[in-house]
């Protein structure tokens, strides 16, 4: 990279199921630079605690285990020390303990300080729930997406009737408000809007509009740069 290679990094927070993760890796793709998804790298980690048989709580325990644990995010892959695992972390067990172990302060300054290796050189698209406020503080671009809860529930309803799966509406809605509460109540680095962050509100939207919206967005400021 040249001194001068401008950077195109573009931060994504939001709630669970707004459609952060969909939106990033359009925009990635749309532009041709790395995508991370921050979530899968919580959700690897939790998995290691899951095989471990350890406690999810602050100590000795995990602090050992966070130290021989390497976590890496690439070609929109999540690697646990080395083996591939992003096929194997989208359960419910997986994203029961990722939220709560991305609520202890250890994995937290692991994970971010990875992610903020990755956002200080390259141009990158990186979603989660902390990447305005913490990880890319000083990313060209910040948006915080979100949706109802409700509007967000009926999405991943939807989701798993068509994937064959059984669902109840209202046990969805209650999974994500439960969810909602974690990410904005932690004590460290809770989930909220970041002052520049630009708010998209895609209840009423679908993918398509996100995606051109942020986009002109995104062009609008550069072409001002
Ligand atoms: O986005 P996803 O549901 O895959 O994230 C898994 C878990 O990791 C969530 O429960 C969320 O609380 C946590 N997370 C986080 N900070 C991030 C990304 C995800 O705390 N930057």
């Amino acid at each position: 990279m040249t001194e001068d290679t401008k950077l195109l990094r573009i931060a994504i927070d939001g709630p669970s199921g707004a459609g952060k993760s969909t939106v990033a890796k359009l925009i990635a793709k749309e532009y041709d630079i790395d995508y991370v998804d921050t979530g899968a790298m919580y959700r690897a980690m939790g998995l290691k605690i899951l095989r471990e048989g350890i406690a999810c709580e602050e100590g000795e325990e995990l602090d050992n285990l966070l130290e021989s644990t390497d976590v890496d995010y690439s070609n929109w892959r999540v690697y646990l020390d080395g083996e591939d695992v992003s096929d194997l972390i989208r359960t419910e067990e997986v994203s029961k303990i990722a939220s709560d172990c991305s609520a202890i302060k250890a994995v937290r300054s692991k994970l971010d300080s990875i992610q903020k290796r990755i956002g200080r050189t390259r141009s990158v698209v990186m979603d989660g729930r902390d990447i305005c406020t913490v990880v890319m503080p000083d990313a060209e671009h910040k948006f915080y997406i979100t949706a109802t809860a409700e509007e967000r529930a009926r999405r991943r309803y939807n989701e798993l009737i068509g994937k064959g799966q059984e669902a109840d509406y209202e046990k969805v809605l209650e999974d994500i408000n439960k969810r909602d509460y974690n990410d904005m109540n932690r004590e460290v680095n809770p989930l909220r809007i970041d002052e520049e962050a630009i708010v998209v509100d895609t209840t009423e939207m679908n993918i398509d509009e996100v995606v051109a919206f942020v986009k002109s967005l995104i062009e609008d400021k550069e072409s001002k740069n």
